[in-house]
């Protein structure tokens, strides 16, 4: 662990990081009462007319040269302002200062920016005050007068003190009893001490048995754990063979070193299911960090990273700013997923940044997937990480057999969506008493609304897309700004009324079908605009698995590594729906995410099944999920990338123009365009239109800079940026390692 007894440098001046846009951290002056402030301090200072917090940041720099940011202006120190006070919370740790500098030079952001993600949402309020209880004095003053409501109070209070409200609920009387009560002289008011929120996860509460190749991998991952090392091992494995259980074991192995640990999930509503889980293993729950958290919750979460009391994080990207003091081991699962990357406000890649911050602890960093990322893949096969694979389900289950429908010989009825040879899969399996599933990628009823005497498209006034019918609301709405207007009974274009057809299918349109289709199913749908919030998908999930349910429906989120024991039988509606749209790595991601769907069927005794109905059943895309063969696929996908120098292959920055009007945007364009770096391995491509042309009313453009694998982008982009001004209401937002290309 680092130390930070750096001094404040001689002249009294130390440099505060706020959390606000500017280039680095502003200087002040340390008052003589606060001579003893150090690097991480959480202080306010005057800025302004204002009062900001901000973190006493390091007089040098960590970050290596290529990255630093261009030297700022000295101001003299007469005209600098005294920091205000310092105040009472554990100071931000070295290595989350690092971090942060790391982040901001490795993204292009402001570093305040990320910062802010650092001590987010009051974090940094007061601590919630302790509340006080009520526990009966002993002895009781003499005399007590003791009716009936003041003697069920007396049975009601037991060793633990109880508030008042509690009591009063307890005693089943009203809060004016125990008042007087107290006033008598026969209840004492103590402080209650709140139940630890953070239990210490005991590693040896319940292991499992691992079997033959699992003990190996665990083995080996406990052994990245205790060498006490920076590392970085994917651990890749068929859904359904123990990944989550193994890595199970490297956090056991982190406890008994008695460092903390951190789990980042790509999606929040998957961390029920996987507390709950936790939990069995090590008989107590690990603390959560996510943005639907209260606040109260946030700011004890927050001190409890801090001061070691919370030893096992589970969360969302945000998780790895959190003041980890003795972070020994990170673990991503699903590393696959796009959902990592934050695409806006600071874009970073909580995978790539969670490689940073394990370096920076020098800890070890495990990267999980069933379907790893061709970025993950390309690392093992250049020696940079350890490659460990689990190869069969744990137990007797088997993979599922997966199987295309070909749409063009056995086409679904007129205005149907699901094919025959669908349709009685799923009658049979429900019809064995087990448990079948659909998949659309797609929310809502229907993508799009045409007008079938004039041809019109519904489309959004803010963004090149399509508006969505959500029939259950009665709205048309975009999925890009959500922008809604109720669904028209005439063509806004011609005026014809009753022209206008819903064309294609979301969920509710493929609910709607198999309600008619399945009329005795008991159907649930699960999907991001019908579960607000964890808590209702840990409920659609525990229906599920007590069998209340025959039929799952739903988008992405059923995709996630839920565990359900009796679903068999999994349907793909529409396999082909990723593919379009040119983005080069539309495949891989079909691949990933219809896998880990179709890793759903079959996860216990009965085998499963999975069809995908598809146009191009040739593709390779389907015909890797049929053999399973994904490596193969992989390869030929890496062959595509490799000539062009396309990622993991070389380096990757999005510039993306966007201003209110065509003209700025366009000028500003062609500007970038007309600066464009000239340089040996570097070459850009575009001005040319965003993937959404306009989005939320702003025209936007986009350029790629493509670079050598060897070649450091940021230092690159920096200076091209220096070199153009956006005209007038325009913006230029800088994607370092864009997620689509
Ligand atoms: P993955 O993360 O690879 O999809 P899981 O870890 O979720 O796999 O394991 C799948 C199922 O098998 C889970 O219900 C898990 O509890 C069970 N399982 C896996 N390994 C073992 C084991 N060694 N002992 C008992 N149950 C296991
Ligand atoms: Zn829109």
């Amino acid at each position: 662990m680092q130390t930070d007894l750096l001094p404040p440098p001689a002249d009294g001046r130390v440099r505060v990081m706020l959390t606000l846009p500017f280039a680095g951290p502003l200087d002040y002056l340390v008052p003589p009462a606060l001579a003893t402030a150090r690097p991480g301090d959480i202080v306010t200072v005057p800025l302004g007319r204002r009062t900001e917090t901000g973190v006493i940041w390091d007089a040098t720099s960590s970050l290596p040269p290529e990255f630093m940011p261009p030297p700022q202006k000295e101001v003299p120190a007469s005209r600098l302002k005294p920091v205000a006070a310092r105040l009472d919370l554990p100071p931000l740790p070295a290595q989350l200062r690092q971090f942060v500098d790391w982040v901001a030079a490795y993204t292009l952001s402001p570093p305040g920016m990320v910062l802010a993600m650092a001590l987010r949402a009051n974090a940094l309020a007061a601590p919630p005050r302790p509340a006080s209880g009520w526990v009966a004095a002993s002895p009781l003053p003499t005399g007590l007068r003791l009716t009936p409501p003041r003697q069920k109070v007396l049975d009601a209070v037991s060793a633990s003190p109880l508030s008042t409200g509690d009591l009063a609920r307890q005693a089943r009387v009203s809060t004016a009893v125990i008042r007087g009560l107290a006033q008598a002289g026969a209840l004492n008011a103590v402080e209650i001490t709140p139940p630890p929120p953070f239990a210490t996860p005991d590693p040896a509460h319940c292991p499992p048995q691992l079997g033959g190749e699992q003990a190996q991998v665990a083995a080996e991952l406990r052994a990245r754990v205790t060498e006490d090392a920076f590392s970085i091992t994917l651990l890749e494995g068929v859904t359904g063979s123990g990944k989550t259980e193994i890595y199970m074991e490297a956090i056991a192995a982190c406890l008994d070193a008695g460092r903390q640990a951190l789990v980042l999930l790509p999606e929040i509503a998957l961390s029920a299911q996987w507390t709950g889980r936790f939990g069995r293993r090590f008989g107590a729950e690990p603390a959560l960090w996510h943005s639907e958290l209260g606040s109260r919750l946030r700011r004890l979460t927050w001190r409890a990273v801090a001061d070691g009391t919370a030893r096992v994080v589970v969360g969302a990207r945000s998780a790895l700013f959190l003041p980890f003091d003795q972070l020994g081991l990170i673990i991503v699962d699903e590393e696959h997923e796009t959902a990592f990357k934050q695409e806006d406000g600071v874009t970073y890649h909580a995978r790539d940044m969670a490689v940073v911050r394990a370096r920076m602890s020098r800890a070890p960093v495990i990267l999980v997937s069933a379907t790893p990322s061709l970025e993950s893949l390309a690392n093992v096969g250049a020696g940079r990480y350890r490659h460990l694979r689990l190869t069969a389900r744990h137990g007797n289950a088997t993979m599922p057999e997966v199987q295309t429908l070909d749409m063009r010989a056995d086409p679904p009825e007129r205005g149907l969506f699901l094919s025959p040879v669908l349709t009685g899969a799923i009658n049979d399996a429900i019809g064995r008493g087990e448990q079948a599933m659909l998949f659309l990628n797609r929310r809502g009823y229907a993508p799009l609304t045409l007008c079938r005497t004039c041809g019109h498209r519904m489309q959004c006034p803010n963004c090149t897309a399509w508006l969505v019918e959500h029939r259950a609301r009665h709205i048309l709405t975009c999925h890009h700004c959500g922008y809604d207007e109720p669904i028209p009974q005439t063509c806004p274009k011609c005026a014809d009324t009753d022209s206008l057809t819903p064309i294609g299918p979301g969920v509710e349109r493929i609910t709607e079908e198999a309600r008619a289709t399945f009329p005795d199913a008991r159907i649930l749908v699960m999907a991001s605009d019908t579960l607000n919030g964890p808590a209702a998908t840990a409920a659609a999930v525990e229906r599920i698995s007590r069998r209340e349910v025959d039929l799952v429906i739903g988008t992405q989120i059923v995709a996630k590594g839920w565990h359900f024991a009796h679903l068999t039988l999994v349907g793909i509606v529409d396999a082909d729906l990723g593919l379009g749209g040119g983005d080069l790595r539309a495949s891989e991601r079909t691949v990933q995410l219809l896998h880990q769907v179709a890793g759903r069927a079959g996860r216990a005794e009965a085998p499963g099944r999975v069809l995908l109905q598809s146009y191009v059943p040739d593709h390779p895309v389907m015909q890797a999920l049929v053999s399973g063969d994904f490596a193969s696929f992989m390869q030929q996908e890496a062959e595509q990338r490799r000539p062009g120098f396309w990622p993991p292959y070389g380096r990757l920055a999005a510039l993306i123009v966007s201003a209110d009007t065509p003209d700025a945007a366009d000028m500003t364009a062609r500007a970038l365009g007309q600066n464009a770096p000239q340089l040996d391995g570097v070459q850009v491509l575009g001005p040319a239109p965003a993937p959404l042309a306009i989005l939320r009313g702003r025209h936007r453009h986009r350029l790629l800079l493509r670079a050598r694998r060897n070649i450091a982008v940021q230092p690159i982009v920096r200076e091209w940026l220096s070199r153009v001004r956006p005209e007038r209401g325009a913006r230029i937002d800088v994607d370092i390692d864009p997620v689509s290309f």
